[in-house]
């Protein structure tokens, strides 16, 4: 690991100031691995953790209003978030560890980095990602775990939070301060394509930090569902977040895709042909083929596109069983 100066941020204002130059830390478990890879290498590491934004409250309205330094356990766990939104409960608790979730939080986890392998070596020189114009390495290399939507011929690299994509789903607001004041952004339009410069991966700009998320009142039921390579502990290959009010016919659907996209995928395609049809297994499919007709595979992750439409079709059929 590259030495580094350490500033510990004792009030938001302190942290903002070091925050022009330096690079916030809450957690650590996603900065300080690739530190440790030798992947980022900040001059200045400003230490947040202790800003009063570890709170989970109500909000205005019966949402919820959720603090950047929430640990995933916490959240996970509290009682709001498990008995109005299973979906994100369900979605956090099948990501990462018990160890990882006990130190990760929810800004972090919203700016979690992609687990492309060549993202991952500092020794593989070609990653748009990590050196903007060095050609892309898992393009004609080993893809098998990389997206399908939203993929460009820059970068084909999936984000890999569970929980971004239930706050997808949510509908979710992302409230930043940053040297020029205070943003509300929308979760869905937080996270960027990779287009031409998948070096930038959000809307956040340079010394702004994650200080809360607000998600409004949910109708009908929510629910995640992750297939990955080991139900122990591994990245989704394909995850739906669902949120679904239906009696005879369906009222209101809102849909996310995780482990196929480049960024947290809400679909609005899936969503349309849901709405106004009777839940049955004709329509959950109908929507999961709308969902991924855009997708584009590569030789070896072909399989995630129909892997995806299952994973959407089951998410959709047990929350229909409640
Ligand atoms: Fe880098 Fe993206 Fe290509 Fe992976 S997929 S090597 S992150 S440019």
């Amino acid at each position: 690991m590259e030495p580094f100066s350490y500033v510990a941020a004792s009030d938001e204002a302190s942290a903002l100031d070091a925050g022009r130059v330096g690079t916030f830390i809450a957690g650590g478990t996603n900065l300080v691995d690739y530190m440790r890879l030798g992947v980022l290498r900040p001059n200045t590491i400003v230490d947040i953790t202790k800003l009063p934004l570890s709170q989970v409250e109500e909000a205005a309205g019966g949402g919820l209003k959720i603090g950047a330094l929430v640990k995933n356990s916490d959240l996970a766990y509290h009682p709001l978030v498990e008995q109005r939104y299973p979906v994100l409960s369900e979605a956090l608790l099948a990501g990462a560890s018990p160890q990882i979730r006990n130190m990760a939080t929810t800004g972090g986890n919203i700016l979690q980095r992609t687990r492309c392998p060549y993202f991952r070596d500092a020794a593989v020189p070609q990653c748009n990602k990590r050196a903007p114009g060095s050609g892309c390495a898992a393009l004609g290399g080993f893809n098998r775990s990389h997206a399908v939507l939203g993929i460009s011929d820059r970068c084909i690299a999936t984000n890999p939070s569970d929980m971004n994509v239930a706050l997808a789903t949510l509908d979710a607001t992302v409230h930043v301060k940053g040297p020029k004041g205070e943003r509300d952004l929308r979760f869905v339009d937080f996270h960027t394509l990779p287009g031409e410069h998948p070096e930038i991966e959000s809307v956040l700009q340079p010394g702004e930090l994650i200080t809360y998320v607000t998600i409004p009142p949910v109708t009908g039921r929510s629910h995640y569902v992750k297939v990955r390579d080991r139900a122990s502990f591994a990245f989704a290959l394909a995850s739906a977040a669902v949120v679904l009010d239906a009696a005879d016919t369906i009222k209101t659907a809102r849909v996310a895709l995780g482990g196929v996209g480049t960024k947290p995928w809400r679909s609005k395609e899936a969503e349309a042909a849901l709405v106004g049809s009777k839940p049955t297994p004709e329509t959950f499919r109908k929507a999961a083929d709308a969902a991924l007709a855009a997708a584009k595979g590569q030789p070896t992750n072909m399989f995630k596109i129909e892997l995806a439409k299952r994973t959407l079709v089951r998410a959709l059929t047990e929350v229909s069983h409640g």
